[in-house]
């Protein structure tokens, strides 16, 4: 479907949980978190219907996410259904990989045929710093058992943050090098308020490129499955490739194709803008799937232009990005 700005919105991202095994600094505080229970979350159940209703309306690729989708029970139930719907093209995942490597082999069966896994350091202590409770190890686990799979495109999202990881960047780039894997930096973003989030920390692209360049020659890639936002680049003579996400330094409203639904059945036309429209009220007050659909409209018809985030420093999110699903 096109929204107001002559945008395909075809890409659902659904947030199955708002839990975490980890409490990276960036993105959700240490405590009072009070996760939403039971009772408000959506069942899988819930969450597989409006995934059908989505894929009517014209949604063909659907991304889990979380907090983290791996701490959700029956989660590869829910995606073998979801592969078993007809208009659905494409199901991927963003995990932080602790989970991973156990789970890699049913994830597959059950129809996940790629990943991204987030991962900002490779120093073990930094890892602990930033997760304030992960061990890296069992990422890295989780990172090999995906290449083992065969799992196609494996891409690494790494927050690129000044004074914490900036100094790791060519580590990450030597990673996308000898490997196949599709290393992405992505601009620290203002989401949440949280005591960590200093505008300082904030390292554009382009100064990420620079430091890549002075190791490597960038190639423009070609696209690479479910490229989105990044932009990519072979490094010469490499077998993955690095790619670039600057939802800050430059925007990419314009060609942005995407809506989530929160862990909590609220659409959410933009990462940044608190409008929302409530699903699990409309499936709790017994809306028929046509009705649902034209929910699914709404939300697409009202999506904004773009996002105001550079603006966004130190201002009160109503929610954080564990609860919205990043
Ligand atoms: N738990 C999963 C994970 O970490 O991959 C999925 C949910 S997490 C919210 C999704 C992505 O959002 C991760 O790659 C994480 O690094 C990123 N993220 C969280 N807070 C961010 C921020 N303030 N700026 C940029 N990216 C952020
Ligand atoms: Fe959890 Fe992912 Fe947020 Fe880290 S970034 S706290 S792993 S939801």
């Amino acid at each position: 479907m096109i929204d107001g700005y002559g945008r395909n919105i075809d890409y659902l991202r659904v947030s199955v949980t708002d839990r975490c095994n980890l409490r990276c600094k960036y993105c959700m505080p240490e405590e009072g978190i009070g996760d939403l229970g039971h009772t408000r979350i959506l069942t899988l159940e819930q969450v597989h219907r409006l995934i059908q209703v989505a894929a009517g309306v014209g949604f063909k690729k659907v991304r889990f996410t979380g907090g983290e989708p791996l701490v959700r029970k029956n989660l590869v139930e829910l995606i073998r259904n979801t592969a078993n719907i007809a208009e659905i093209e494409d199901i991927s995942m963003t995990t932080n990989g602790i989970l991973f490597a156990d789970m890699a082999g049913e994830l597959k069966q059950g129809g996940l045929t790629r990943v991204n896994i987030s991962l900002d350091t490779l120093v073990d202590e930094k890892f602990k710093y930033i997760t304030r409770r992960g061990k890296l190890d069992d990422v890295k686990k989780g990172i090999q058992k995906a290449l083992e799979l065969n799992m196609d495109p494996v891409k690494i999202n790494m927050v690129v943050m000044k004074g914490f990881n900036d100094n790791e960047i060519l580590d990450f780039a030597d990673l996308a090098y000898h490997y196949p894997l599709h290393v992405r930096f992505i601009e620290f973003m203002p989401i949440g308020n949280l005591p960590f989030h200093k505008q300082e920390r904030v390292m554009s692209i382009e100064d990420i490129q620079d430091i890549i360049k002075q190791e490597y020659v960038l190639l423009p890639a070609e696209k690479i499955k479910g490229s989105g936002p990044a932009r990519y680049y072979q490094l010469k003579g490499g077998q993955g490739s690095v790619g670039f996400i600057s939802p800050l330094s430059q925007h990419f409203c314009a060609s942005c194709n995407r809506i989530r639904l929160t862990a909590d059945g609220k659409l959410r036309s933009c990462l940044y803008h608190n409008r929302e429209v409530d699903l699990k009220l409309a499936v709790q007050n017994g809306l028929g799937d046509e009705q649902l659909a034209q929910l699914f409209k709404k939300a697409i018809r009202n999506k904004p232009g773009r996002h105001e985030m550079s603006n966004g420093w130190g201002i009160e999110n109503e929610r954080k990005m564990f609860q919205i699903g990043g």
